[in-house]
């Protein structure tokens, strides 16, 4: 797998680098981490994302050459087949690239290599580097510049994006994913000169009023538990999120905080956007969220990090997961 991945890299210079719509932090920091990385071998990569990250996110791209596919469709599909190879970053299935996109997977002539962490992935690129095992797409970046024997060409500028990754999908280091290798590749990253604390800030520390004012009211207001089950949820109308003038990013992790409670092992979300229900659940222990989802709101995802999206109204949706609930319980 690895003799494949680095004859691809001998062979070409032009790569495309894609990761997943609404690009969360393993997205962008794997995206980024592989990019530097290309760079750094002498090659010239492109990233392209589906949509827009979350603001907290942009300055992590701030040094890269990226387009955003749904604002400059156009002049995306136009060089999609300047590159070489493809790569797909943090995604199991075509899908996951949002309606749009996907198109790209029809026209791109060249091979395509999945880079991914996610349980079942679709067999949708000729090489598959897909290890569920691995807290997040960004610490198997590490682990593939380790075993392509190039750990020379890991700088700071591509440790910065393996360690936003692994510090996003990891709860901060805690979730039971991370292992001895996920300590010992931070301690290399710290070693080379990543300077930790401030990628904490810039992930954590940039809360709005608004936004610290709407988590609030979602947990005064909107939090509930389920009676006599380990399970709690909350939603928010667009009205609500407009209330607080809601920007992209102001209720991520939210759903986290509904886990916090004692007692409770899965926890759901349900927003509800211009035309559909985005739902994101949680869960802990012997509680797994992703078939649920998979099965009743066409969505997926790890174990105990899954989501989803509902076209029904955000009633209907709720009653719909209500009385279906039990079924979440092994
Ligand atoms: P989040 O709740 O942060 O949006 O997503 C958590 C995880 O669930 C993501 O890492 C992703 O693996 C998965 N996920 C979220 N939304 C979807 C979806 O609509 N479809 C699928 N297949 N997976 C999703
Ligand atoms: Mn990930």
């Amino acid at each position: 797998m690895i003799n494949q991945l680095k004859s691809l890299l001998e062979q070409n210079t032009n790569f495309l680098i894609t990761t997943h719509k609404s690009p969360d932090g393993d997205a962008i920091g794997s995206s980024v981490a592989w990019y530097e990385f290309l760079k750094a071998i002498g090659k010239k990569p492109f990233l392209l994302l589906p949509d827009e990250p979350t603001a907290s996110l942009l300055p992590f791209l701030a040094n890269l050459d990226y387009r955003i596919f749904d604002l400059e469709t156009e002049q995306a599909l136009a060089t999609i087949n300047q590159h070489e190879v493809l790569f797909c970053l943090d995604y199991n299935g075509s899908g996951r690239v949002g309606k749009n996109m996907e198109v790209i997977f029809g026209l791109f002539e060249g091979p395509k290599v999945m880079i991914d962490h996610h349980p079942n992935p679709d067999h949708f690129c000729e090489l598959m580097i897909s290890r569920p095992e691995v807290c997040s797409t960004a610490q198997l970046v590490y682990a593939c510049i380790d075993e392509l024997g190039l750990m020379e060409h890991l700088n700071v500028a591509c440790g910065i994006g393996i360690y936003l990754g692994i510090l996003t999908d990891t709860g901060s280091f805690r979730f039971p994913s991370v292992d001895k290798q996920t300590h010992l590749t931070l301690a290399h990253l710290i070693e080379i000169g990543v300077e930790h604390y401030k990628i904490h800030e810039a992930i954590y520390d940039v809360n709005t009023m608004d936004r610290l004012r709407l988590r609030g009211y979602a947990i005064a207001e909107k939090l509930e538990i389920i009676s006599g089950l380990p399970i709690g949820f909350i939603s928010l109308t667009k009205e609500e999120l407009e209330r607080f003038n809601y920007q992209k990013g102001d209720t991520e992790g939210l759903v986290n905080t509904i886990l916090s409670i004692e007692g409770i092992s899965i926890a759901a979300f349900f927003k509800e956007d211009k035309d559909n229900i985005k739902i994101s659940f949680r869960s802990k222990g012997d509680y797994f969220v992703n078939e649920f989802l998979n099965r009743h709101f066409e969505g997926g995802g790890h174990k105990y990090a899954a989501g989803g999206v509902s076209y029904e109204s955000l009633d209907v949706t709720l009653s719909k997961f209500k009385s279906l609930v039990e079924e979440l319980i092994p």
